[in-house]
Formats: structure tokens, C-alpha cells, sequence
């Protein structure tokens, strides 16, 4: 729907919510209460999504496996542990776009970051550097800076940081091209995230893989806020890795485990070097125990240890619930909360703030941020503090998202509602 269709006024939320094919999505999700025991308005899924209400029984089952088998699980289980990583795969192939020997579900994003950055990150004495955002989120950061010192090289060295133009928040395309044709010679990997943690800014995947690899640069993707959230396609896009969290827009919980992309031009490349341990080794061979380490080919291969069957069970709890809704009718709803809650945020002409997701729609997900240099954390206090739940990130941003399995056009009409009391007030 066009942002020239939206109205002001509860009636036209209610409207929208009444003729949206995934409202009865919303069912499924078990929603924090306020105080007067009613649901919150939750829009904080771009940092821990809902629990699905079906992640309950789906733990469950393992939990009494467990009780009733001990270590026959492994095999005997209902759905047997060993192979249990795999009920996963299918379905979160489709939802990067890769085929499924390109993806496993594993450990969590920082792990899986620097196993990444250990087969692919080699630097030279050419070509040693990282390019990373400027405002990568710290972990991010932690992660290359550590990877650069661990080869012995100097991250005020090696460290090439995209930075927006003076008074801008967002990156532009084109100074990003510009970058990595200028010193793409000295560049080993590129690594950015999908969907920028603080502005929700979704860069152009596509191009920075073609422009990075024709640079002969690595390129690899951290989509923690992309993952679940807007359409990948990773195979065809082509990046050599890509890594992600579950408990996000994937609704997995809290700390739930990760997801890895490896593309398949790497499969099979036996001489990469690796961190290796023995979930990652041939299946067919794994438990006669021997004492050399053959990978699985593709992104098992990338596998250290027996994953964590109770967190992979509610993690596909929450994928069966988007592989119901699937990816396209999710991201449609998705662009068209936002839209609505920027119109509705807009409609209010103030000076006291400024939204710095870009409003091009292609170039953003579900987050809006709400730059508020002026009391804006009280601000943001004092709505969570009334059950509208978004979040703030220092020094002056509030985020909020709308999950588009679980939010309606109402949710986003009460925030826009509140943050207008709010502000008049302050
Ligand atoms: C959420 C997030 C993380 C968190 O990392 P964990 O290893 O899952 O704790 C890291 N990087 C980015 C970009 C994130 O958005």
C-alpha cells in the first residue's frame, strides 16, 4: 500500500489489522503484560524477539526424551539428537536464499564471526586490511580488531572504517563503491552487517559483493539484523560468508544458537584452514574416533561442537511459524508497518526529533530510529515504563520495530500515540 493511502485516527489501524492475512500470527506469541495486566506494545523484536508459545512444548518433548532415554536420545529419541541441527536447515536456507548445504545452524554470532574470520581472513603483507562500518556494533568490533593483532598486525593499521559524510547518519552506496575500488588492493575482507544496528540502514549486499570480489577482497556478512527480517539472497548475491543470531528477528530466545552461511564455492576447499572439532568431521566416520580431522563438506563442516538440543528446539518452534508465513508475505507486512509508522511519526512535525533510518524502503527493514538529542533516553524510560517496549542506544538513538508476525497496525498507531503525549509533555 502506498504511504498516500495511510490515515491518521484509530479507525484506520483497526481497518488495516482487519483485512491483514498474518494478524492470526499474532495468537501465537506469549506478550509481556503491564502492570494493569494488559499486553505491551512490544516493538523491540530487533533485539529479542517473542516466544513463540509453541517453543514451550517443543522443549518439552526434548526435556522428556531426555528423562525417559539418557543417551538413547541420541538415536532414539522422538527426533533424534545427532542429527537433530538438520530439522533446521530447510527452512533457514530459505530464509538467507542459500541451498541447503550452504547453511548449519550453530554456536552464536561472535563465535561464529571469528571461525569465520580464521578460514577467511588471511592477510599479507599487501593485503591485510578489514573494512568494517564505523559504528559496528562492538562485538563486531572486538572481533576484527582481536583477528587483525592475533596475525600479528596493527588495527590503527589495518582497520578501514566506512564513516557517513558530515551530517549524515547513513552510508551512501556510492561512497561505499568508491571506497572499496580506491583500496581494495590493500582490503582481505570486507565485513558489514546487513542491516545496521543503529541507523536500520540495509546496504545493497548485491553490489558490495560484486564490487568487493572484482577488488579481489574477501566478503563476508554479519546479518544480525537482517537475518529474519528482510529478503536474502546469498547464493546468488555470492559473499563468501555470512553469519547471524536467532534471537532477533528469528525469535529463537535469549541467547539462542546462530546460523552460518559458507558459500558453495567453498565447500569442498579442503585446504582452508579451519578451527576444527569432531561435529565438523565426516559424519560417516565421526564416531569410530580417529585421530585426523576430515570436515564434512559444506557448512557442517564448519561445526565444533554437539549442539544444544534444548535451544535448537525452540528455535524451531519459531521456524515452523515462518515457514508458515513465509518470507515474502512477512517482508511485504513488514514495509508496510514501517511505512505506517513513519507517516504517523511524521504527521507530528516536531523539531525534537529526527528519524535517521533512510526512508527509501529498499534500503531499510522493519527498525525506524528515532534520533532524540534532547532528553530523549527519559524519554524512552517513560515509555517502557507505560508497556511500550523499544530500546535505546547511546547517545541519542530510540529504536523501535515493528515484527510483522506479531505487531499490528494498532501496536504502531498506540506507539505513535504515546510518543506524542510524551513529547508534548517533556
Ligand atoms: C546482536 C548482535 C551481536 C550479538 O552477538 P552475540 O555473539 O550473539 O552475543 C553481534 N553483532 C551484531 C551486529 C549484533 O546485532
Amino acid at each position: 500500500m502506498s504511504d498516500l493511502a495511510f490515515q491518521d485516527g484509530p479507525e484506520f489501524a483497526a481497518a488495516m489489522d482487519a483485512r491483514d492475512p498474518l494478524a492470526h500470527f499474532r495468537e501465537r506469541f506469549c506478550f509481556p503484560k503491564t502492570q494493569n495486566g494488559e499486553d505491551c506494545i512490544y516493538l523491540c523484536g530487533h533485539s529479542l524477539g517473542l516466544q513463540p508459545k509453541t517453543a514451550k512444548s517443543y522443549v518439552e518433548q526434548e526435556l522428556r526424551d531426555w528423562a525417559e532415554l539418557g543417551v538413547e536420545g541420541h538415536f532414539h529419541a522422538k527426533n533424534p539428537w545427532v542429527p537433530y541441527h538438520r530439522l533446521l536447515t530447510e527452512q533457514t536456507a530459505a530464509f538467507v536464499g542459500a541451498v541447503p548445504s550452504e547453511v548449519v545452524v550453530m554456536n552464536s554470532l561472535t563465535v561464529n564471526l571469528h571461525l569465520m574470520m580464521a578460514s577467511f581472513y588471511r592477510p599479507t603483507a599487501q593485503r591485510n586490511k578489514i573494512l568494517v562500518e564505523g559504528s559496528a556494533f562492538p562485538s563486531d568490533q572486538y572481533a576484527v580488531k582481536s583477528q587483525i593483532q592475533f596475525h600479528g598486525f596493527n588495527p590503527a593499521m589495518c582497520l578501514l572504517e566506512l564513516t557517513p559524510r558530515e551530517g549524515e547518519f547513513c552510508l551512501r552506496d556510492e561512497d561505499i563503491a568508491s571506497l572499496i575500488e580506491r583500496e581494495g588492493e590493500s582490503i582481505a575482507l570486507i565485513l558489514l552487517g546487513g542491516v545496521n544496528y543503529v541507523t536500520g540502514q540495509l546496504f545493497d549486499l548485491a553490489k558490495i559483493t560484486e564490487a568487493g570480489r572484482r577488488a579481489g577482497c574477501v566478503v563476508g556478512f554479519d546479518l544480525a539484523h537482517a537475518a529474519g527480517n528482510v529478503e536474502l539472497k546469498l547464493h546468488e548475491w555470492g559473499p563468501d560468508f555470512a553469519v547471524w543470531c536467532s534471537y532477533k528477528y528469528l525469535n529463537g530466545g535469549p541467547g539462542c544458537i546462530g546460523g552460518c552461511f559458507v558459500h558453495e564455492r567453498h565447500g569442498r576447499a579442503w585446504d582452508l584452514p579451519r578451527f576444527a572439532g569432531w561435529w565438523g568431521h565426516d559424519e560417516r566416520s565421526r564416531f569410530q574416533m580417529g585421530p585426523d580431522f576430515h570436515p564434512m563438506a559444506g557448512a557442517e563442516g564448519w561445526q565444533l561442537s554437539n549442539p544444544p538440543i534444548l535451544a535448537l528446539a525452540a528455535l524451531r518452534a519459531a521456524m515452523d511459524i515462518f515457514a508458515e508465513a513465509g518470507m515474502d508475505r512477512l517482508r511485504a507486512k513488514s514495509a508496510s508497518l514501517t511505512a505506517y509508522m513513519e507517516f504517523l511519526l511524521n504527521r507530528q512535525a516536531s523539531t525534537r526529533f529526527e528519524i535517521i533510518t533512510p526512508k527509501d524502503r529498499e534500503r531499510r527493514g522493519a527498525q525506524l530510529s528515532i534520533r532524540l538529542p534532547r532528553n530523549g533516553r527519559q524519554l524512552c524510560d517513560q515509555l517502557i515504563a507505560e508497556g511500550v517496549i523499544g530500546d535505546w542506544r547511546e547517545p541519542d538513538t530510540f529504536r523501535v520495530a515493528a515484527e510483522p508476525l506479531y505487531n499490528s497496525y494498532q501496536d504502531v498507531y498506540r506507539l505513535a500515540q504515546h510518543f506524542s503525549k510524551k513529547l508534548s509533555w517533556q
